[in-house]
Protein backbone atom coordinates (compact mmCIF):
# COMPACT_ATOMS: atom_id res chain seq x y z
CA UNK A 1 0.00 0.00 0.00
CA UNK A 2 1.41 3.37 -1.11
CA UNK A 3 0.72 6.50 1.04
CA UNK A 4 -0.27 8.02 -2.32
CA UNK A 5 -3.28 5.46 -2.60
CA UNK A 6 -7.06 6.26 -2.04
CA UNK A 7 -8.63 3.90 0.39
CA UNK A 8 -11.86 2.63 0.53
CA UNK A 9 -14.29 4.68 1.80
CA UNK A 10 -15.39 4.41 5.51
CA UNK A 11 -18.77 2.69 6.31
CA UNK A 12 -20.21 2.11 9.58
CA UNK A 13 -20.13 -1.52 10.99
CA UNK A 14 -23.28 -2.48 12.24
CA UNK A 15 -24.58 -5.63 13.46
CA UNK A 16 -21.60 -7.69 11.42
CA UNK A 17 -22.16 -5.93 8.17
CA UNK A 18 -20.23 -2.55 6.99
CA UNK A 19 -22.64 0.06 6.12
CA UNK A 20 -23.00 3.57 4.77
CA UNK A 21 -26.55 5.10 3.58
CA UNK A 22 -26.11 8.70 1.92
CA UNK A 23 -24.75 10.73 5.09
CA UNK A 24 -23.09 13.70 4.61
CA UNK A 25 -19.26 12.80 3.88
CA UNK A 26 -16.06 13.94 5.17
CA UNK A 27 -12.47 13.73 3.72
CA UNK A 28 -10.15 11.81 5.49
CA UNK A 29 -6.15 12.72 5.10
CA UNK A 30 -2.94 11.29 5.17
CA UNK A 31 -0.88 13.87 7.31
CA UNK A 32 2.18 12.66 5.79
CA UNK A 33 1.16 13.86 2.39
CA UNK A 34 -1.86 16.57 3.25
CA UNK A 35 -3.87 14.14 0.44
CA UNK A 36 -6.80 12.64 0.51
CA UNK A 37 -7.36 9.05 1.11
CA UNK A 38 -10.35 8.84 2.28
CA UNK A 39 -13.80 9.60 3.17
CA UNK A 40 -16.03 8.98 5.81
CA UNK A 41 -19.67 9.40 6.99
CA UNK A 42 -20.90 12.11 9.41
CA UNK A 43 -23.37 9.61 10.97
CA UNK A 44 -26.45 10.49 12.23
CA UNK A 45 -28.58 9.43 15.58
CA UNK A 46 -30.41 7.37 14.06
CA UNK A 47 -27.46 5.49 12.71
CA UNK A 48 -26.18 5.25 16.23
CA UNK A 49 -29.67 3.93 17.50
CA UNK A 50 -29.32 1.06 14.93
CA UNK A 51 -25.85 0.30 16.12
CA UNK A 52 -27.48 0.30 19.61
CA UNK A 53 -30.27 -1.98 18.72
CA UNK A 54 -28.18 -4.45 17.34
CA UNK A 55 -26.10 -4.31 20.66
CA UNK A 56 -28.49 -5.22 22.57
CA UNK A 57 -30.45 -7.68 20.73
CA UNK A 58 -26.86 -9.05 20.68
CA UNK A 59 -26.48 -9.07 24.38
CA UNK A 60 -28.09 -11.55 26.22
CA UNK A 61 -26.73 -14.33 24.48
CA UNK A 62 -23.30 -12.85 24.57
CA UNK A 63 -23.36 -12.05 28.26
CA UNK A 64 -24.71 -15.53 29.03
CA UNK A 65 -21.84 -17.75 26.96
CA UNK A 66 -19.07 -18.12 29.80
CA UNK A 67 -15.80 -16.11 30.14
CA UNK A 68 -13.83 -18.79 29.31
CA UNK A 69 -15.73 -19.09 25.94
CA UNK A 70 -15.93 -15.61 25.02
CA UNK A 71 -11.92 -15.28 25.41
CA UNK A 72 -11.85 -18.13 22.87
CA UNK A 73 -12.39 -15.80 20.21
CA UNK A 74 -9.88 -13.53 21.26
CA UNK A 75 -6.95 -15.84 21.53
CA UNK A 76 -8.06 -15.83 17.79
CA UNK A 77 -8.07 -12.48 16.53
CA UNK A 78 -5.08 -12.22 18.65
CA UNK A 79 -3.38 -14.19 16.21
CA UNK A 80 -5.21 -12.23 13.41
CA UNK A 81 -3.55 -9.11 14.45
CA UNK A 82 0.00 -10.61 14.55
CA UNK A 83 -0.91 -12.31 11.10
CA UNK A 84 -2.14 -8.74 9.69
CA UNK A 85 0.85 -6.42 11.35
CA UNK A 86 1.97 -5.16 8.36
CA UNK A 87 -0.81 -4.08 6.91
CA UNK A 88 -2.08 -2.52 10.44
CA UNK A 89 1.25 -0.84 10.83
CA UNK A 90 0.97 0.33 7.32
CA UNK A 91 -2.63 2.32 7.88
CA UNK A 92 -1.46 2.97 11.63
CA UNK A 93 1.21 4.89 9.59
CA UNK A 94 -0.74 6.70 6.92
CA UNK A 95 -4.11 7.80 8.50
CA UNK A 96 -1.65 9.11 11.80
CA UNK A 97 1.70 10.10 10.42
CA UNK A 98 3.83 8.38 12.77
CA UNK A 99 6.87 6.42 11.41
CA UNK A 100 6.54 2.71 10.68
CA UNK A 101 8.10 1.17 13.66
CA UNK A 102 6.26 3.55 16.16
CA UNK A 103 2.78 2.18 14.00
CA UNK A 104 4.43 -1.37 14.26
CA UNK A 105 4.68 -0.97 17.75
CA UNK A 106 1.22 0.43 18.35
CA UNK A 107 0.14 -2.63 16.96
CA UNK A 108 2.50 -5.10 19.51
CA UNK A 109 0.89 -2.88 22.05
CA UNK A 110 -2.88 -4.18 21.10
CA UNK A 111 -1.67 -7.37 21.21
CA UNK A 112 -0.82 -7.36 24.32
CA UNK A 113 -4.02 -5.78 25.51
CA UNK A 114 -5.30 -8.81 23.97
CA UNK A 115 -3.03 -10.67 26.18
CA UNK A 116 -4.52 -9.65 29.28
CA UNK A 117 -8.13 -10.05 27.98
CA UNK A 118 -7.60 -13.57 27.56
CA UNK A 119 -6.69 -13.92 30.83
CA UNK A 120 -8.94 -12.93 32.76
CA UNK A 121 -10.17 -16.22 33.57
CA UNK A 122 -7.33 -16.20 35.78
CA UNK A 123 -8.14 -12.55 36.89
CA UNK A 124 -12.00 -12.69 37.32
CA UNK A 125 -12.93 -15.35 40.00
CA UNK A 126 -16.35 -14.98 41.86
CA UNK A 127 -16.41 -15.46 45.79
CA UNK A 128 -18.20 -17.57 47.71
CA UNK A 129 -18.97 -17.76 51.48
CA UNK A 130 -20.86 -19.57 54.13
CA UNK A 131 -21.90 -16.77 56.46
CA UNK A 132 -24.36 -17.92 58.57
CA UNK A 133 -24.82 -21.88 59.30
CA UNK A 134 -26.07 -23.07 55.98
CA UNK A 135 -26.21 -19.47 54.39
CA UNK A 136 -24.00 -18.88 51.31
CA UNK A 137 -23.30 -15.39 50.17
CA UNK A 138 -21.98 -15.28 46.26
CA UNK A 139 -20.70 -12.17 44.34
CA UNK A 140 -20.62 -12.47 40.47
CA UNK A 141 -19.33 -10.09 37.96
CA UNK A 142 -21.83 -9.50 35.50
CA UNK A 143 -21.53 -7.32 32.61
CA UNK A 144 -23.44 -3.87 32.56
CA UNK A 145 -24.92 -3.63 29.10
CA UNK A 146 -24.39 -1.72 25.81
CA UNK A 147 -21.24 0.30 26.10
CA UNK A 148 -19.53 2.90 24.51
CA UNK A 149 -15.86 3.71 23.45
CA UNK A 150 -14.74 7.11 21.57
CA UNK A 151 -11.38 7.46 20.91
CA UNK A 152 -9.21 9.93 19.49
CA UNK A 153 -6.70 10.82 16.98
CA UNK A 154 -2.93 9.89 18.55
CA UNK A 155 -3.52 5.79 18.54
CA UNK A 156 -5.96 4.56 16.11
CA UNK A 157 -5.07 0.84 16.79
CA UNK A 158 -3.99 1.04 20.03
CA UNK A 159 -6.93 3.09 22.01
CA UNK A 160 -9.57 1.21 20.50
CA UNK A 161 -7.38 -1.92 22.08
CA UNK A 162 -7.91 -0.15 25.40
CA UNK A 163 -11.20 -0.50 26.24
CA UNK A 164 -12.59 -3.04 23.47
CA UNK A 165 -10.88 -6.94 24.58
CA UNK A 166 -11.52 -6.27 28.25
CA UNK A 167 -15.08 -4.46 27.80
CA UNK A 168 -16.58 -7.27 25.30
CA UNK A 169 -14.58 -10.72 27.41
CA UNK A 170 -16.38 -9.53 30.34
CA UNK A 171 -19.67 -9.42 28.58
CA UNK A 172 -20.60 -6.37 27.20
CA UNK A 173 -21.37 -5.25 23.49
CA UNK A 174 -19.86 -1.93 22.64
CA UNK A 175 -20.41 0.67 20.46
CA UNK A 176 -17.66 2.27 19.33
CA UNK A 177 -16.98 6.01 17.95
CA UNK A 178 -13.14 6.32 16.13
CA UNK A 179 -11.58 9.62 15.57
CA UNK A 180 -12.75 11.20 12.61
CA UNK A 181 -9.21 12.21 12.03
CA UNK A 182 -8.53 8.23 11.83
CA UNK A 183 -10.90 6.21 11.02
CA UNK A 184 -9.46 3.01 8.78
CA UNK A 185 -7.78 1.24 12.25
CA UNK A 186 -10.83 0.64 13.29
CA UNK A 187 -12.62 -0.52 9.91
CA UNK A 188 -10.04 -3.21 9.84
CA UNK A 189 -10.19 -4.27 13.27
CA UNK A 190 -13.97 -5.30 13.16
CA UNK A 191 -13.52 -7.29 10.03
CA UNK A 192 -10.71 -9.18 12.05
CA UNK A 193 -12.85 -9.73 14.89
CA UNK A 194 -16.02 -10.72 12.42
CA UNK A 195 -13.07 -13.38 11.38
CA UNK A 196 -12.44 -14.44 14.84
CA UNK A 197 -15.87 -15.45 14.80
CA UNK A 198 -16.99 -12.79 17.28
CA UNK A 199 -21.21 -12.82 16.85
CA UNK A 200 -22.90 -9.82 14.61
CA UNK A 201 -24.09 -6.87 16.91
CA UNK A 202 -21.45 -7.24 19.80
CA UNK A 203 -19.01 -5.28 18.55
CA UNK A 204 -20.10 -1.90 16.14
CA UNK A 205 -19.23 0.86 14.70
CA UNK A 206 -20.44 4.57 14.23
CA UNK A 207 -18.34 6.75 12.49
CA UNK A 208 -18.68 10.59 12.69
CA UNK A 209 -17.93 13.82 15.28
CA UNK A 210 -19.36 15.59 17.99
CA UNK A 211 -22.74 14.69 17.11
CA UNK A 212 -22.29 11.06 17.14
CA UNK A 213 -20.60 11.24 20.82
CA UNK A 214 -23.52 13.81 22.03
CA UNK A 215 -25.98 11.02 21.12
CA UNK A 216 -23.84 8.44 22.83
CA UNK A 217 -24.18 10.32 25.97
CA UNK A 218 -27.91 10.47 25.60
CA UNK A 219 -28.93 7.23 24.36
CA UNK A 220 -30.86 6.16 26.79
CA UNK A 221 -29.64 1.90 26.26
CA UNK A 222 -25.76 2.69 26.65
CA UNK A 223 -24.65 2.11 30.20
CA UNK A 224 -21.25 2.90 30.23
CA UNK A 225 -18.82 5.51 28.10
CA UNK A 226 -15.32 5.60 28.32
CA UNK A 227 -13.76 8.67 26.30
CA UNK A 228 -10.13 9.17 25.74
CA UNK A 229 -9.24 12.66 24.31
CA UNK A 230 -8.25 16.43 25.25
CA UNK A 231 -9.52 17.75 28.66
CA UNK A 232 -11.73 19.75 27.31
CA UNK A 233 -14.36 16.91 25.63
CA UNK A 234 -13.47 15.00 28.43
CA UNK A 235 -15.38 16.93 30.80
CA UNK A 236 -18.05 17.72 28.63
CA UNK A 237 -18.60 13.54 28.05
CA UNK A 238 -18.21 13.00 31.51
CA UNK A 239 -20.54 15.70 32.28
CA UNK A 240 -23.16 14.54 29.92
CA UNK A 241 -22.69 11.27 30.13
CA UNK A 242 -23.02 10.73 33.79
CA UNK A 243 -25.92 13.64 33.95
CA UNK A 244 -27.76 10.85 32.36
CA UNK A 245 -27.08 8.45 35.17
CA UNK A 246 -24.17 6.70 33.40
CA UNK A 247 -20.93 5.37 34.47
CA UNK A 248 -17.83 7.11 32.49
CA UNK A 249 -13.97 7.06 32.68
CA UNK A 250 -12.97 9.93 30.81
CA UNK A 251 -9.25 10.10 30.04
CA UNK A 252 -8.28 13.72 29.40
CA UNK A 253 -5.01 15.67 27.70
CA UNK A 254 -1.76 16.13 29.92
CA UNK A 255 1.30 18.55 30.32
CA UNK A 256 3.90 15.45 31.38
CA UNK A 257 6.89 16.50 33.74
CA UNK A 258 10.16 15.33 33.74
CA UNK A 259 12.53 16.25 36.58
CA UNK A 260 16.13 16.38 35.79
CA UNK A 261 18.67 16.31 38.50
CA UNK A 262 22.29 16.87 38.24
CA UNK A 263 23.21 13.29 39.23
CA UNK A 264 21.30 12.04 36.14
CA UNK A 265 22.84 9.71 34.10
CA UNK A 266 23.97 11.54 31.34
CA UNK A 267 23.33 9.26 27.98
CA UNK A 268 20.55 7.79 29.24
CA UNK A 269 18.50 11.08 30.43
CA UNK A 270 19.02 12.75 27.39
CA UNK A 271 17.93 10.50 24.98
CA UNK A 272 14.77 9.42 27.39
CA UNK A 273 14.22 12.99 27.29
CA UNK A 274 14.53 13.58 23.43
CA UNK A 275 12.52 10.35 22.59
CA UNK A 276 9.62 11.23 25.29
CA UNK A 277 9.31 14.89 23.98
CA UNK A 278 9.89 13.48 20.13
CA UNK A 279 8.81 9.82 20.22
CA UNK A 280 4.93 9.95 17.88
CA UNK A 281 5.96 13.47 17.17
CA UNK A 282 5.32 14.48 20.21
CA UNK A 283 1.27 13.51 19.87
CA UNK A 284 1.53 10.85 23.24
CA UNK A 285 -0.73 12.13 25.94
CA UNK A 286 2.38 10.46 27.85
CA UNK A 287 5.10 12.58 25.81
CA UNK A 288 7.57 14.92 28.32
CA UNK A 289 6.21 18.30 28.20
CA UNK A 290 8.43 20.14 30.54
CA UNK A 291 11.59 19.24 31.31
CA UNK A 292 12.78 20.98 35.00
CA UNK A 293 16.17 20.73 35.50
CA UNK A 294 16.79 21.04 38.78
CA UNK A 295 20.22 23.24 39.76
CA UNK A 296 23.45 22.34 37.13
CA UNK A 297 22.09 20.08 34.18
CA UNK A 298 23.28 22.59 31.53
CA UNK A 299 25.97 19.30 30.55
CA UNK A 300 22.54 17.08 29.78
CA UNK A 301 20.58 20.36 27.74
CA UNK A 302 24.16 20.43 25.95
CA UNK A 303 23.92 16.41 25.24
CA UNK A 304 19.90 16.87 24.56
CA UNK A 305 20.82 18.97 21.93
CA UNK A 306 22.40 16.41 20.35
CA UNK A 307 20.39 13.55 20.02
CA UNK A 308 17.62 16.18 18.81
CA UNK A 309 20.68 16.48 15.67
CA UNK A 310 20.00 12.94 15.16
CA UNK A 311 16.04 12.91 14.14
CA UNK A 312 15.16 13.50 10.84
CA UNK A 313 11.89 14.17 10.22
CA UNK A 314 10.24 12.11 7.59
CA UNK A 315 12.31 9.47 8.19
CA UNK A 316 12.65 9.09 12.19
CA UNK A 317 9.99 11.45 12.93
CA UNK A 318 6.55 11.17 11.65
CA UNK A 319 4.39 13.84 11.14
CA UNK A 320 1.71 15.88 13.24
CA UNK A 321 -1.78 14.92 12.60
CA UNK A 322 -3.20 18.14 10.44
CA UNK A 323 -2.05 21.74 9.27
CA UNK A 324 -4.04 23.30 11.97
CA UNK A 325 -1.65 21.06 14.37
CA UNK A 326 1.64 22.03 12.94
CA UNK A 327 0.36 25.93 13.06
CA UNK A 328 -0.56 25.65 16.58
CA UNK A 329 2.71 23.74 17.61
CA UNK A 330 4.45 26.56 15.59
CA UNK A 331 2.71 29.54 17.42
CA UNK A 332 3.39 28.37 20.59
CA UNK A 333 7.00 28.25 19.89
CA UNK A 334 7.01 31.94 18.34
CA UNK A 335 5.10 33.50 21.14
CA UNK A 336 6.97 31.47 23.66
CA UNK A 337 10.17 32.89 22.08
CA UNK A 338 8.91 36.62 22.22
CA UNK A 339 7.48 35.93 25.78
CA UNK A 340 11.39 35.79 26.46
CA UNK A 341 12.03 31.76 26.33
CA UNK A 342 15.15 31.05 23.98
CA UNK A 343 14.56 28.65 21.32
CA UNK A 344 17.64 26.43 21.16
CA UNK A 345 16.75 23.64 18.96
CA UNK A 346 14.22 24.84 16.24
CA UNK A 347 11.87 22.67 14.49
CA UNK A 348 9.73 25.35 12.90
CA UNK A 349 9.44 24.92 8.99
CA UNK A 350 10.68 21.36 9.13
CA UNK A 351 10.44 20.36 5.09
CA UNK A 352 10.91 16.65 3.69
CA UNK A 353 11.55 16.16 0.41
CA UNK A 354 8.82 14.84 -1.55
CA UNK A 355 6.12 15.09 0.86
CA UNK A 356 6.08 19.10 1.00
CA UNK A 357 2.73 18.98 1.83
CA UNK A 358 3.27 16.79 4.52
CA UNK A 359 2.74 18.27 8.27
CA UNK A 360 6.25 18.26 9.16
CA UNK A 361 7.24 19.92 12.77
CA UNK A 362 10.57 19.04 13.59
CA UNK A 363 12.39 18.79 17.21
CA UNK A 364 12.00 21.71 19.38
CA UNK A 365 13.94 22.78 22.84
CA UNK A 366 12.66 25.98 24.53
CA UNK A 367 14.80 26.94 27.24
CA UNK A 368 14.42 29.47 29.95
CA UNK A 369 10.85 28.87 29.98
CA UNK A 370 9.39 29.95 33.19
CA UNK A 371 6.02 28.90 34.66
CA UNK A 372 3.61 31.45 33.70
CA UNK A 373 4.12 31.31 30.04
CA UNK A 374 1.57 29.46 28.26
CA UNK A 375 4.12 27.03 26.85
CA UNK A 376 4.55 26.25 29.97
CA UNK A 377 0.61 25.77 31.39
CA UNK A 378 -1.21 24.44 28.10
CA UNK A 379 -0.87 20.76 26.05
CA UNK A 380 1.35 21.62 23.07
CA UNK A 381 1.12 17.78 21.47
CA UNK A 382 4.16 18.11 19.49
CA UNK A 383 7.86 17.25 19.16
CA UNK A 384 8.26 20.28 21.99
CA UNK A 385 10.27 20.59 24.97
CA UNK A 386 9.77 23.90 27.66
CA UNK A 387 12.87 23.57 30.03
CA UNK A 388 12.42 25.32 33.41
CA UNK A 389 15.30 25.83 35.59
CA UNK A 390 14.69 25.06 39.53
CA UNK A 391 17.06 26.21 42.03
CA UNK A 392 16.23 22.73 43.86
CA UNK A 393 13.80 19.84 44.41
CA UNK A 394 11.49 21.26 46.69
CA UNK A 395 11.05 23.69 43.61
CA UNK A 396 10.70 21.44 40.84
CA UNK A 397 7.99 19.40 42.81
CA UNK A 398 6.20 22.67 43.07
CA UNK A 399 6.50 23.35 39.68
CA UNK A 400 4.81 20.13 38.66
CA UNK A 401 2.37 20.26 41.61
CA UNK A 402 0.91 23.41 39.83
CA UNK A 403 -0.44 21.61 36.81
CA UNK A 404 -3.73 21.13 36.24
CA UNK A 405 -3.07 17.86 34.47
CA UNK A 406 -1.57 14.63 36.17
CA UNK A 407 -1.06 11.98 33.39
CA UNK A 408 2.58 11.66 34.22
CA UNK A 409 5.54 12.72 36.08
CA UNK A 410 9.17 11.50 35.88
CA UNK A 411 12.15 11.88 38.10
CA UNK A 412 16.22 11.35 36.39
CA UNK A 413 18.56 10.69 38.97
CA UNK A 414 20.95 8.44 40.38
CA UNK A 415 19.60 8.80 44.09
CA UNK A 416 17.36 6.59 45.71
CA UNK A 417 16.46 8.91 48.04
CA UNK A 418 15.69 11.93 45.95
CA UNK A 419 13.50 9.65 43.29
CA UNK A 420 11.50 8.66 46.46
CA UNK A 421 10.78 12.15 47.09
CA UNK A 422 9.20 12.62 43.45
CA UNK A 423 7.54 9.12 43.47
CA UNK A 424 5.41 10.22 46.88
CA UNK A 425 5.07 13.89 46.35
CA UNK A 426 4.14 14.66 42.15
CA UNK A 427 0.63 14.59 41.96
CA UNK A 428 0.27 12.27 38.55
CA UNK A 429 -1.25 8.95 38.42
CA UNK A 430 1.97 7.36 36.69
CA UNK A 431 5.46 8.09 37.90
CA UNK A 432 8.65 7.20 36.14
CA UNK A 433 12.37 6.80 37.81
CA UNK A 434 14.55 7.11 34.51
CA UNK A 435 11.80 6.39 32.63
CA UNK A 436 10.53 9.02 29.82
CA UNK A 437 7.38 7.41 29.14
CA UNK A 438 6.01 5.50 32.27
CA UNK A 439 3.50 3.27 30.77
CA UNK A 440 2.40 0.70 32.98
CA UNK A 441 2.08 -2.63 31.52
CA UNK A 442 -0.92 -5.00 32.13
CA UNK A 443 -2.07 -5.81 34.52
CA UNK A 444 -1.01 -2.54 35.69
CA UNK A 445 -3.85 -0.30 34.58
CA UNK A 446 -3.30 3.33 32.88
CA UNK A 447 -4.89 6.17 34.28
CA UNK A 448 -3.55 9.73 35.22
CA UNK A 449 -4.86 12.06 37.84
CA UNK A 450 -6.51 15.91 38.44
CA UNK A 451 -7.67 17.02 34.77
CA UNK A 452 -5.92 14.19 32.99
CA UNK A 453 -8.80 11.75 34.26
CA UNK A 454 -12.15 12.02 35.48
CA UNK A 455 -14.00 8.75 36.66
CA UNK A 456 -13.26 6.40 39.05
CA UNK A 457 -11.13 3.77 37.70
CA UNK A 458 -8.75 3.52 35.39
CA UNK A 459 -9.25 2.71 31.29
CA UNK A 460 -6.64 -1.04 31.09
CA UNK A 461 -5.57 -3.61 33.75
CA UNK A 462 -6.89 -4.63 36.67
CA UNK A 463 -9.06 -1.91 37.50
CA UNK A 464 -10.83 -1.68 33.74
CA UNK A 465 -12.86 -5.00 35.35
CA UNK A 466 -14.58 -2.77 37.77
CA UNK A 467 -15.15 -0.50 35.54
CA UNK A 468 -16.77 -3.05 32.95
CA UNK A 469 -18.67 -4.99 35.74
CA UNK A 470 -21.03 -4.74 38.15
CA UNK A 471 -21.25 -6.57 40.90
CA UNK A 472 -24.85 -9.40 41.95
CA UNK A 473 -24.76 -10.28 45.38
CA UNK A 474 -26.65 -13.54 46.18
CA UNK A 475 -27.94 -15.16 49.54
CA UNK A 476 -28.45 -18.60 49.00
CA UNK A 477 -30.14 -21.84 51.60
CA UNK A 478 -30.95 -24.43 50.86
CA UNK A 479 -31.01 -26.63 53.57
CA UNK A 480 -34.20 -26.26 55.42
CA UNK A 481 -32.48 -27.45 58.93
CA UNK A 482 -30.03 -24.85 58.62
CA UNK A 483 -30.10 -22.96 62.22
CA UNK A 484 -32.65 -20.25 62.65
CA UNK A 485 -31.13 -17.16 62.50
CA UNK A 486 -31.35 -13.72 61.38
CA UNK A 487 -31.00 -14.32 58.03
CA UNK A 488 -33.86 -17.12 57.62
P1 LIG B 1 -10.40 15.33 21.02
O1 LIG B 1 -10.86 15.57 22.41
O2 LIG B 1 -10.43 16.48 20.07
O3 LIG B 1 -11.30 14.17 20.33
C1 LIG B 1 -11.53 12.95 20.98
C2 LIG B 1 -12.89 12.42 20.52
O4 LIG B 1 -13.90 13.36 20.89
C3 LIG B 1 -12.99 12.25 19.01
O5 LIG B 1 -13.61 11.00 18.75
C4 LIG B 1 -13.83 13.43 18.55
O6 LIG B 1 -14.67 13.11 17.47
C5 LIG B 1 -14.69 13.76 19.77
N1 LIG B 1 -14.96 15.20 19.91
C6 LIG B 1 -14.17 16.24 19.53
N2 LIG B 1 -14.74 17.42 19.90
C7 LIG B 1 -15.89 17.12 20.54
C8 LIG B 1 -16.93 17.90 21.16
N3 LIG B 1 -16.86 19.23 21.20
N4 LIG B 1 -17.96 17.25 21.74
C9 LIG B 1 -18.04 15.90 21.72
N5 LIG B 1 -17.09 15.11 21.12
C10 LIG B 1 -16.04 15.71 20.54
O7 LIG B 1 -8.95 14.69 21.12
P2 LIG B 1 -7.92 14.38 19.95
O8 LIG B 1 -7.42 15.67 19.39
O9 LIG B 1 -8.48 13.39 19.01
O10 LIG B 1 -6.76 13.63 20.75
C11 LIG B 1 -5.69 14.30 21.37
C12 LIG B 1 -5.98 14.54 22.83
O11 LIG B 1 -6.24 13.29 23.48
C13 LIG B 1 -4.80 15.14 23.59
O12 LIG B 1 -5.30 16.10 24.47
C14 LIG B 1 -4.21 13.96 24.33
O13 LIG B 1 -3.50 14.29 25.50
C15 LIG B 1 -5.45 13.20 24.65
N6 LIG B 1 -5.16 11.80 24.95
C16 LIG B 1 -5.19 11.44 26.25
C17 LIG B 1 -4.88 10.14 26.60
C18 LIG B 1 -4.87 9.73 28.04
O14 LIG B 1 -4.66 8.57 28.30
N7 LIG B 1 -5.09 10.61 28.99
C19 LIG B 1 -4.55 9.21 25.61
C20 LIG B 1 -4.55 9.61 24.28
C21 LIG B 1 -4.86 10.93 23.96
Amino acid sequence: METTEILSEVKNFINGNFERNGQPSLDVYSPLTGKVISTLPLSESSDLDRAVQSAQAALPAWSSMTLKERVQIFFRYRSLLEQNIDELTNLVHIENGKTLSEARAEVEKSMELCEFAVSMPQIVSNEVQEVSKGVECRIERKPVGVVASIAPFNFPNMVPHWTMPNALVLGNTMIMKPSELVPLSVVRIAELLKEAGLPDGVFNVVNGGKEIVEAICDHPQISAVSFVGSTKVAKIVYKRATSNLKRCVALGGAKNHLLVLPDAHLEMTASNVVASMSGCAGQRCMAAAVMVGVDKVQHIIDQMVIECSKIVPGDTLGSVISKEAKERIENYITEAEAAGAKVIVDGRGAKVDGKEEGYYVGPTIVDYVTPDMKIAKEEVFGPVISIIRAKDLDEAISIENNSNYGNAAAVFTQSGGLAKQVMERASAGMIGVNVGVPVPREPFPFGGWNESKFGVADITGKSSIEFWTQNKKTTVKWNPEARTNWMS
